[in-house]
């Protein structure tokens, strides 16, 4: 059909320069393409089996992939595959607020839009703590914040890898303060949405089970890739096995969010970890790596002061024109933006860039 036609060759067209927001773009998932012909439906529990149309048994192994990843209890964790990072956010706070229905939910400034959105949704209650300047939690601000309202049970909404800077809350650190003030009661829930799955690969895993965390979000259609958004969402299994009980029906249990989930995507996510393996996700995440190194340089270089926290795909800069922000479609702050630089985008896409902003410069 010719509206289609044209439509993508617009898209085609729009994703040369596409480089401002979290997605990768190196995948090929040609292999799948037949299972379209089906409606593959993964409605409930992944651990509990209904009809045949279904890919449970990808998505358990896809789970048990994370479980092995972010040291889950060996026989103590459950998941499923979400629809993306905000489903997986609001999972976690759902089971928070089960276990704590008076909990006071602790996040950063400089967290994720969808968390108040998730936190409103669930008529639960909220502190703001202030952010450091790479946008990391402030913990003296968590710290008085915190003493104020010892009584309560505490939930900390952990940032790892903000939606901006890509700065990460530090987990032993707030664990320490919560001990400290002897809280009794506490959960915390990792949102490490788009940088979950590199970090601890690059052991850099001091946000997992082992080190505290009771829940892990992540999106897959940003790291892995998908032409159809994805997440996974981790937590502990005998804390959903309290919700469980309270929603059981007839045939199956419904422990997740939605009715029916894609059951494609439980296939996506089990052909990128097959395909790449650990050690291919780890060679992709070095090579992005190098390529952020390689833009921040070439800012660097040209006058731009742009910067990155540690182990971040993502290059901060001081915001440029607005014709540089919308041809390549970068996401920005009031006075700063960003590109992200995942797996298939080039080091010549981002020279393409780095000369747009160099000839404006010289325009000046
Ligand atoms: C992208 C992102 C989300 C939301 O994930 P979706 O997959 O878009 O729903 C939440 N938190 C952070 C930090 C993110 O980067």
């Amino acid at each position: 059909m010719v509206e289609l036609q044209s439509f993508l060759e617009k898209i085609k067209q729009r994703s040369e320069t596409y480089i401002g927001y979290p997605v990768a773009i190196d995948y090929n998932y040609q292999e799948i393409y037949p299972f379209l012909d089906y409606s593959l439906n993964n409605v409930g529990d992944p651990y509990v089996e209904s009809n045949d149309m279904h890919t449970k048994e990808f998505e358990r192994e896809v789970i048990e992939f994370f479980a092995d990843l972010f040291n889950a209890p060996a026989n103590d964790h459950w998941g499923y595959v979400t629809n993306g990072g905000s489903e997986g956010n609001l999972y976690g706070l759902y089971l928070a607020r089960e276990l704590f229905p008076h909990g006071m939910v602790y996040y950063t400034e400089a967290t994720h839009y969808s968390v108040q959105k998730n936190i409103h949704l669930l008529n639960m209650e909220g502190i703001v703590i202030r952010s450091q300047p790479n946008g990391e939690m402030d913990y003296q601000d968590l710290e008085d914040t915190l003493q104020m309202n010892r009584h309560r049970p505490v939930i900390i909404l952990a940032n790892i890898g903000t939606t901006m800077t890509e700065a990460k809350d530090h987990v032993p650190t707030i664990k320490n303060i919560l001990k400290k003030y002897a809280i009794k009661s506490s959960y915390i829930h990792c949102d490490a949405a788009l940088v979950g799955t590199y970090l601890a690969l690059l052991g850099q895993n001091d946000f997992d089970f082992a080190h505290g965390a009771d829940s892990i979000a992540i999106s897959g259609h940003k790291f892995f890739g998908s032409p159809i958004t994805n997440g996974v969402v981790l937590v502990k299994k005998s804390y959903k096995n309290r919700i469980g009980k309270s929603i059981s029906y007839i045939g199956t249990l419904d422990t997740t969010i939605t009715g029916s989930r894609s059951g494609v995507n439980a296939l996506i996510l089990w052909y990128a970890i097959k395909k790449w393996g650990k050690e291919g996700l780890l060679k992709r995440a070095e090579d992005c790596l190098e390529n952020a190194r390689h833009l921040r340089n070439n800012l660097n270089l040209i006058g731009v002061e742009a910067w990155s926290n540690k182990n971040a795909l993502t290059v901060v800069f001081p915001k440029p024109s607005e014709n540089i922000c919308k041809k390549w479609q970068l996401a920005t702050d009031t006075e700063i933006a960003h590109v992200i630089c995942m797996p298939g985008i080039t080091k010549e896409r981002l020279d393409a860039f780095v000369e747009d902003i160099n000839k404006e410069k010289s325009e000046e």
